[in-house]
């Protein structure tokens, strides 16, 4: 059982009238869900509460249709009618004896109202967030009456919905209440305007109304921005984040604190280490009597007991480490530490909120599969099946199939050529910043080593020699991709003329340690949306080197602005001297020069270049498949009767699509497969 060190993470915690019965709390986080997947969303929550969690809290939930966040996939609670999505969640979470909040928001000018055509009312007149080319009005005294009414009315329908905890949300510049409190966007000169005291009028104005309505019986949190990482022109955590705690401090009955926006709360590992926020959040404890709650992608119960005793929090708040492993708090009473699935920081969970999709998960490939296939995070069914599978690759997809079918009974040998696990997680975790990637394969091989039904070797390549004499019934391939030569990506579908007239370096030569002879320029031609790009450089400019990065997108690693790290990559590379070329397609190489010509106008520049690196798509690794193939008529007698590519050498993707191609392999394993119908329920809308 538990170690008594981890007691402490096991107390109850008075929240107002309500009580948690441990400290594991998950914050409120968006899920790509929301109102419009009600029952995946309400499966997914109970998961949690059944891991442990003694809190488990909705996204944000849109109190009226004057704050609708379309397109994003966000909680509603407009009216009545909403109730009934949200009381599922409630029961679900209520059945493992866990608390149920609900963060209300009215967004403010961050809500373009897209769907009910309202105009949006924000504290002055205003641009819209992004690109929206319509402005915001300033509100006048009716607005604010009407607000103050319209989440009071949310408020009781929280309570009718059951929820336990009901916040107020002034927190990563998303809500109306941060937009008063802020001097950047509170230009008014009434009593809402100026001081700090009336900026703070509207947010304790609806924190004393939603005490008073639902606060006998409900906790009344609130979520709070101490810091905006904005220096003197945000709210600051020495200045008037301090201040407004102090002026607040024993109104809420629960303290939920963070730094805005919501790329500053949710940083990757690639630019914070766990517990970043402890020094903006920790003075809140000294200003209030009020338990606290913090975020900091905390996966160690050695740290978590820290930041209590040390007095920063009374609460462990998490959505990412609750996310990768939804049984952490359970894992720690069981002293089963070894088994916790610890997040990987990359932000893929948050890449499906803006693509507007359900939630998924690198280290967690059940993640947002909890109603539709009715996958569970910590229980697969058993197979009956007696045959065998042999899978050829230890990298992410060969290791979580090895591991699900090893969970499930089947036997298993896994077989991976090099003398380490971890395939392209193990490579790239050596890039700057990437050391966390290794978690993905270090906690399969944990689990694998415990399983005496699955047989590990390394330093075993094998052919399709080898696997016909193997004598197996199911071949899985999981042999993974490289980085092409060619030049052939996204911007061009056709090689780079003379791309080989000089030298030329992949990715993985450079992850392995091969450094290009030359003392001019080295340009990575990066015409990958994703990472890849910008951490060669990255690595290379820290080595010394005179890095260009040439590429046709507008900007550098275009597709992280969905895991909110686009600015923070662009801005490293920029202060380490790598000099940027955007919109710059590689038309040939001439020996020492890259010829590019403007994405926009064709207009041809030449650029030197001593060595060429070029990350622009990657091939999947088929030797062994096509091998096989050539032999199909050798199958039989061998006993073969199924070969399955999965993950990279099948199509080359994120590591948590091969994550979730090797699960579903394992879970699919023996079962059989309808490929005409969906492999997942669906929640159909009901017609009048
Ligand atoms: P994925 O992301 O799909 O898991 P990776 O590239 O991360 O792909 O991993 C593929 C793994 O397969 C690598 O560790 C590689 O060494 C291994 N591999 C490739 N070909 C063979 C082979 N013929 N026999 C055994 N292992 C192989
Ligand atoms: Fe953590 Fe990545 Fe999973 Fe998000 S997707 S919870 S950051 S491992």
């Amino acid at each position: 059982m538990r170690d008594e060190r981890y007691d402490i993470l096991f107390e109850p915690v008075k929240i107002g009238p309500v009580t948690a019965r441990n400290r594991f709390y998950q914050v409120p986080h968006c899920n790509g869900m929301g109102s419009r997947y009600p029952q995946s969303l309400a499966a997914m929550r109970g998961v949690k509460a059944e891991g442990g969690w003694g809190v488990v809290c909705t996204e944000e939930a849109e109190i009226h249709h004057t704050s609708d966040l379309s397109p994003y996939l966000e909680g509603r609670i407009w009216d009545e009618s909403d109730i009934p999505s949200l009381a599922r969640m409630v029961e679900a979470v209520h059945t493992h004896g866990s608390l149920a909040g609900i963060e209300l928001v009215h967004g403010g000018h961050n809500g373009s109202n897209r769907y009910s055509r309202e105009v949006t009312m924000t504290a002055s007149d205003m641009t819209l967030e992004g690109y929206e080319p319509s402005q915001a009005r300033a509100m006048d005294k009716q607005d604010i009456a009407n607000v103050r009414r319209w989440h009071v009315q949310a408020a009781l329908r929280s309570k009718a919905a059951g929820f336990d905890i009901i916040y107020v949300y002034a927190g990563h510049d998303l809500t109306i209440f941060q937009h008063f409190l802020s001097r950047r966007h509170n230009h008014r000169t009434d009593e809402y305007g100026g001081s700090l005291e009336n900026r703070l009028r509207f947010f304790r104005e609806v924190l004393e109304d939603t005490r008073e309505a639902v606060g006998d019986t409900c906790a009344v949190a609130v979520r709070f921005a101490v810091d905006e990482l904005l220096d003197e022109d945000g709210i600051n955590f020495q200045g008037e984040g301090r201040d407004a705690v102090a002026m607040l401090a024993e109104l809420p009955d629960l303290w939920d604190v963070n730094i805005s926006a919501w790329p500053n709360d949710s940083q990757t590992a690639r630019f914070a280490e766990e517990g970043y926020q402890e020094q903006y959040i920790k003075f809140v404890k000294s200003l209030t009597s009020k338990p606290v709650v913090g975020v900091g992608r905390y996966t160690s119960p050695d740290a978590m007991v820290r930041v209590i005793k040390e007095g920063v929090m009374d609460m462990i708040g998490a959505a990412r480490p609750s996310i990768a492993d939804p049984f952490l708090p359970k894992k720690i009473e069981e002293g089963r530490i070894e088994d916790i699935r610890e997040c990987i920081g990359c932000n893929i969970c948050v890449s499906a909120d803006y693509d507007m999709v359900p939630l998924r998960c690198t280290q967690n490939p059940t993640m947002g599969e909890e109603w539709r296939r009715e996958w569970h995070p910590e229980v697969i069914p058993s197979s009956e099946s007696s045959e065998q599978v042999l899978i050829v690759g230890g990298g992410p997809a060969g290791l979580e199939a090895a591991r699900a079918l090893g969970q499930r009974g089947v036997s298993v040998a896994l077989a991976e050529k090099t003398e380490e696990w971890g395939g392209r997680c193990l490579k790239e975790s050596s890039l700057p910043g990437m050391s966390s990637y290794k978690r993905v394969s270090d906690w399969r091989i944990g689990q694998l080593q415990t399983m005496p039904n699955v047989g590990l070797y390394l330093a075993s390549e094998m052919t399709a020699d080898d696997i016909i004499e193997y004598g197996v019934q199911h071949v899985v391939l999981a042999t993974g991709s490289s980085w092409r030569k060619d030049g052939v990506g996204r911007s061009s579908h056709k090689p780079l003329p003379g791309i080989d007239d000089g030298l030329l370096l992949t990715p993985e030569q450079v992850i392995a340690g091969e450094r290009p002879q030359t003392n001019m320029p080295v340009i990575v031609y990066d015409d990958d949306p994703y990472i890849m790009g910008g951490l060669v450089a990255d690595l290379l400019a820290g080595a010394g080197y005179e890095v260009m990065l040439v590429t046709p997108f507008p900007m550098v690693s275009p597709w992280t602005e969905n895991t909110m790290e686009q600015h923070r990559i662009q801005k490293r590379l920029l202060t380490l001297g790598v000099k940027i070329h955007p919109n710059r397609q590689a038309v040939q190489r001439l020996g020492g020069a890259l010829e590019v010509a403007c994405t926009y106008s064709g207009a041809a520049e030449m650029l030197a270049c001593g060595a060429l690196i070029p990350v622009t798509s990657r091939l999947p690794e088929k030797t062994v498949a096509n091998e096989l193939e050539e032999r199909r008529g050798d199958w039989k007698a061998a006993g073969i009767s199924s070969v399955t590519r999965i993950g990279d050498c099948n199509a080359p993707g994120l590591v948590a699509t091969a994550v979730y191609a090797g699960h579903r392999y394992a879970r699919e394993f023996g079962e059989s497969i309808n490929p005409d119908v969906p492999p997942f329920k669906r929640e159909m809308i009901q017609l009048d």
